[in-house]
């Protein structure tokens, strides 16, 4: 599981108004008190027995005892897991709301996706890894990793594409029992993204493209960016296959015929 920082958390639970999000989702209500009453809609609710208390951004329904913050109404009103829940208020908490009946078990993505979906193997790899480079730039646990190795510079990840794989793409994806699903799946496994397992390969890493003059993608390396992994967990990936292309080859042609070799993309930066 992708890491969520505790301070992230407890930013979405008290920054984003459970009030709001309720009342977008097309459900009435109306101020009792300090509170908000309206229909709950996770039972046959008659007599308003949801109610929502502001000051704590909590709801508690007294008709079938559902109760939680934003993320548990996300949960329950879109039938997704908490990791999606946490990803849709993340990026838009407009997106968590929406429908005003309770879906028991999503199948379509809420997320738009970042890949093509008639994409060739190129350009699907070419847009995994914008998608990775942009989800580094919105996860403060992969840019903390970044600054421990003094490479925080954001020119530096700008111009190397750096990026980040949090287990997020797969829930930006058509549903794999649907054909669209299915077919970018086996692209996505046939270029190295997925392992046959259905994992994202560089899952939990910090993704380094190595990009051809064209900037398309030639090969990536990932570092996992957390110490604690099970035991026979590699620290290092590639993409499956032969090794391919050179990294930084602006810097080669201006090197005036001096080069240094490094064993490791990150020492290279260094
Ligand atoms: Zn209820």
């Amino acid at each position: 599981m992708a890491r969520i920082t505790e301070s992230e958390l407890e930013r979405l639970k008290s920054e984003l108004s459970l009030v709001r999000i309720i009342e977008d989702s097309g459900i009435d209500l109306k101020k009792r008190g300090k509170d908000y009453v309206g229909c709950c809609p996770f039972h046959d609710d008659k007599t308003p027995s949801l109610v929502v208390t502001p000051a704590k951004n909590l709801f508690h329904c007294f008709g079938c005892g559902a109760a939680g913050g934003v993320i548990d109404w996300v949960i329950k009103m879109k039938g997704v897991s908490f990791r999606h829940a946490v990803e849709l208020l993340r990026n838009d908490s407009s997106l968590a709301a929406g429908n005003a009946a309770p879906i028991k078990q999503s199948t379509i993505p809420l997320l738009p996706a970042p890949v093509a979906i008639e994409a060739d193997e190129q350009t699907a790899l070419n847009q995994v890894i914008d998608y990775y480079h942009a989800t580094l730039k919105t996860s403060p646990n992969a840019l903390e990793y970044l600054a421990s190795r003094g490479l925080q510079h954001p020119e530096l990840i700008d111009i190397f594409k750096l990026g980040y794989s949090n287990r997020t793409l797969g829930l930006r994806l058509p549903d794999k029992n649907r054909k669209a699903g299915a077919e970018i799946r086996t692209r996505l496994e046939k270029v190295g993204i997925y392992r046959n397992s259905g994992h994202e390969h560089f899952s939990g890493s910090l993704v380094i493209p190595v990009l051809d003059r064209a900037g398309h993608v030639r090969e990536v390396y990932g570092r996992k960016t957390i110490n604690n992994l099970r035991p026979g967990t590699p620290m290092h990936l590639y993409l499956p296959g032969q090794h391919a292309g050179v990294w930084n080859e602006a810097a080669l042609e201006a090197s005036g015929g001096e080069v240094i070799l490094c064993e490791a993309l990150m020492d290279a930066w260094l």
